[in-house]
């Protein structure tokens, strides 16, 4: 059974059947024709809701398939993906200057970052349409989870990454059989080259922001906060839930999943959302504050996962923050590098900077008085930290060299006490 009923374009709001439209709005074209997916929640609550759910036994991000544009279970990859832990992180939430704060951990997702979730939904689409190939262009998470989820549904897949993709993610690339184009350029200019590609060779193409599909793989996060929250904190909800943003896919998703998981009456009522961005990179934060529209800029940052200077789903993420009632902030890269041995050492999580900058902007909006001291915050850390070991030892500090000598041992232990 299905509940998917169509699509509807962000911008004029035309709408389309589920099988008219492939990816953006024939209207308006694949920079403002963004299209979201439409489904019957009325119909669908018979089989979504609290007490159905807690007897469903399917701990992956397909226990929510009625909200999701999938009708056959036979293509659902092998590969498990989502129900990723939820932390209650008190020693994080008093360095953050919060009342309470919980980490979901997206790092344990088959390749290790919060991008599966859309990939899982993107491979689906792509056998639908019985895709003889499948691309996309990615600063580095989405390619290398397109590369395994590809792999795990048998089709070939192209990847275009920038040149300053971290070698780990370009690493899992490889191992999963992609075809990788290393553009000696921007992500920016990786995204359009894959757009062309595409269109010339006839390859599936999921790209998060014209693939009206990712998102709801993308939004399947929030269902599973609103789930584990009703078991954790009966009855209440976070005040903020604080998410990194480069072009906007994430964010957009996680609005989109709170809204139905209230219009389904499994949250009491809807939280603020945070978006965090660097200060090298902050469409958003400047486009947000001026009351403007989108202006592309730079990209400089070492969070390279939200190093995006021209959004592509600026419209679904500058939604989730005005509807919301949140903000966005942006933190500088010593902050995101402070970040990751916080939270690793505060929490037990290991994150890579595009993962952990949501914890540092959680302390910039308490310093800005976004977010008050009494209020509590559930974080998306969104990628393993083992992605950009390079990062992680800039901000981690050294080892201590020793011969195999226990005299080294105590004279360094000793040294280390007294400092
Ligand atoms: C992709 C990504 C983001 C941002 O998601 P967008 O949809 O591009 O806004 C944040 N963190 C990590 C680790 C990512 O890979
Ligand atoms: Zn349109």
């Amino acid at each position: 059974m299905t509940y998917f009923t169509g699509l509807r374009c962000v911008h004029c709001g035309r709408t389309y059947n589920t099988d008219e439209a492939e990816y953006f709005c024939a209207s308006c074209g694949y920079h403002d024709g963004i299209l979201d997916v439409l489904y019957n929640y009325d119909a669908m609550r018979k089989e979504l809701n609290p007490a159905a759910l807690s007897a469903n036994s399917d701990w992956s991000m397909w226990r929510y398939l009625p909200l999701l544009p999938a009708a056959d279970r036979k293509l659902i990859p092998h590969l498990q993906v989502g129900w990723t832990p939820l932390y209650d992180a008190p020693r994080v939430a008093s360095e953050l200057g919060v009342a309470r704060c919980w980490v979901k951990d997206e790092g344990r997702n088959p390749t290790a970052s919060f991008k599966d979730r859309a990939n899982a939904m993107g491979v689906v689409k792509a056998l639908e349409k019985k895709a003889s190939r499948i691309t996309c262009a990615s600063t580095g998470n989405a390619a290398s989870s397109l590369a395994g989820f590809a792999a795990a549904a048998g089709i070939p897949a192209t990847i275009f990454v920038p040149a300053r993709a971290p070698e780990a993610k370009v690493a899992q690339l490889l191992i999963y059989g992609a075809q990788v184009f290393s553009v000696q350029g921007t992500y920016d200019e990786a995204w359009e080259l894959c757009m062309e590609a595409a269109a010339e060779f006839g390859w599936y193409n999921r790209n998060c922001a014209i693939n009206p599909y990712l998102i709801e793989g993308k939004k399947t996060v929030s269902l599973e906060l609103a789930e584990q929250f009703r078991t954790l904190t009966p009855g209440s909800f976070p005040d903020w839930v604080v998410v990194s943003v480069g072009d906007g896919c994430t964010i957009g998703g996680v609005w989109k999943g709170l809204r139905e998981m209230h219009i389904l009456g499994f949250i009491p009522r809807l939280p603020r959302i945070l978006g965090v961005q660097a200060d090298g990179c902050k469409p958003f934060l400047t486009a947000w504050k001026e009351g403007g529209s989108l202006i592309p800029c730079g990209a400089n940052t070492l969070a390279d996962s939200i190093a995006v200077g021209h959004p592509r789903n600026f419209s679904k993420g500058m939604s989730a923050v005005m509807e919301s009632g949140g903000a966005f902030v942006s933190v500088s890269d010593e902050e995101i590098l402070q970040a990751i041995p916080m939270l690793a050492r505060k929490a037990g999580v290991f994150g890579e900077p595009a993962g952990v900058a949501g914890a540092a902007g959680v302390r910039r909006a308490v310093e800005l008085g976004i977010i008050n001291h009494s209020e509590t915050v559930a974080i998306v850390m969104t990628g393993n930290g083992l992605k950009d070991i390079q990062s992680a030892i800039r901000a981690a500090g050294r080892t201590i060299a020793v011969q195999p000598n226990m005299e080294e041992v105590r004279n360094a232990v000793r040294a280390a006490a007294t400092a």
